[in-house]
């Protein structure tokens, strides 16, 4: 089947950078000949197709993607959530042997079909969302072998949307090397990114009080970027360390968080062409303050919304809850809020034929019901947090 034309589509939001706002088309149709787009616009002037998938009353945009996600994990923190909810702090559920180690301990123990299996699961369900690539992250290893599991599990091979895979053996120092962490930084750069490079996309640290410090994260993401990897870092969330500004030196495609971030990092971003990544998840789950988005959008700096999705901090599936706490918690404008999770999403991972729907772009449409009695708009979707009845018809494997 040579083309595919969505038709009847109630509203389309194209996203596509050469036209005015979103893009908005009303009626529209999406002509998609070998898996990209060759045509957009109103329905009745749409060219003939092979095969027609009917849009009516539903809203279109372009495949959604989420661009910071832990979707590779094993163990449960079930326990340590009711923990918290009973006023135990992080720092004494961490020395207890809880949080991020405890699920670094039952990854180690987990076995690469378990992984997949997991991660799988969990994709599919961001797909049922309308999320039709996602960026997965290492970092719940932190040794050699186990990060390379958790690299291969996340292989788009085994799932149902595109994978970008991220290297984050600087996640946190791993409880063997509590002692001697620049032994750590050591193995991190002689023996984990060698071994990991040739199947991530991007080196990530997490560079905060607590982890790794400035040093240690430039070093780390250097050696990275030698290696061929585009640069990316957790940067400035709960304190600030400086090292927004100087990953942007390096030329990071993406920083994420950025609660804490100062004027100069906002303009070494801006500079560099960074996008900003919010994760309004872990924001809400640790009570963070809201990042400075008035400064970042003053400054002309890209933002991208992500789930942060992980079993501790951001236990969020579902990037349009993100979405729309993004415009609650973060102050986001729903404008800002649906570009952060398509356009820009894409650029934060380096991406610019997805997240919208310009000629020539990847042919994943999503397309969702608006909720009963509501019309075909972003409003309707960003406002009805979670609610059922999503319905989505994505166009990813139309190729041939
Ligand atoms: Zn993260």
């Amino acid at each position: 089947m040579a083309t595919t034309s969505v038709q009847n589509i109630r509203r389309l939001y194209t996203m596509d950078p050469g036209r005015d706002g979103l893009g908005i088309v009303d009626n529209a149709a999406v002509v998609i000949d070998r898996g990209r787009v060759s045509w957009v616009g109103p329905t009745e002037a749409a060219p003939a197709a092979d095969r027609v998938v009917d849009g009516t009353g539903l809203i279109g945009l372009p495949g959604l993607v989420d661009p910071h996600t832990h979707a590779v994990w094993a163990g449960s923190r079930a326990d340590e959530f009711a923990q918290r909810l009973a006023g135990a702090r992080y720092a004494d559920i961490l020395e207890a042997g809880g949080g991020i180690l405890s699920t670094v301990a039952a990854t180690r123990e987990a076995d690469a079909v378990q992984l997949r299996e997991h991660a799988r699961l969990r994709l599919d369900h961001m797909r049922s969302r309308g999320v039709t690539t996602v960026e997965v992250k290492s970092g719940y290893g932190l040794n050699p072998a186990t990060e390379l599991l958790m690299l291969e599990a996340a292989a788009t091979e085994h799932h149902s949307i595109a994978v970008v895979r991220t290297f984050l053996g600087a996640h946190t120092v791993p409880r063997e090397f509590r002692q001697n962490r620049t032994a750590y930084v050591e193995q991190i750069i002689e023996e984990q990114l060698p071994l990991c490079a040739p199947h991530a996309d991007f080196v990530d640290v997490y560079c905060d009080r607590g982890a790794f410090d400035r040093d240690e994260a430039v070093a780390i993401l250097s050696a990275g970027k030698a290696l061929g990897l585009k640069v990316r870092a957790h940067a400035e969330q709960v304190s600030y360390t400086g090292i927004a500004e100087a990953a942007a030196k390096l030329g990071a495609t993406a920083l994420d968080h950025l609660e804490k971030i100062d004027e100069a990092g906002i303009a070494a971003m801006a500079d560099a062409g960074t996008v900003a990544v919010l994760l309004p998840g872990a924001q809400l789950y640790l009570k963070d303050d809201a990042p400075p988005v008035e400064a970042l959008r003053e400054a002309g700096v890209p933002i991208a919304i992500g789930t942060d999705l992980n079993p501790g901090s951001s236990p969020v599936h579902d990037l349009w809850t993100a979405a729309t706490l993004s415009t609650l918690i973060s102050g986001l404008t729903m404008e800002e809020a649906l570009l952060g999770i398509t356009r820009h999403a894409a650029q934060a991972l380096g991406l610019h034929d997805r997240g919208h729907l310009a000629i020539g772009a990847k042919g994943d449409i999503a397309l969702f019901q608006p909720p009963p009695g509501e019309p075909a708009s972003m409003e309707s979707l960003l406002q009805h947090m979670g609610r059922p009845g999503a319905h989505v018809v994505l166009c990813s494997e139309v190729t041939d």
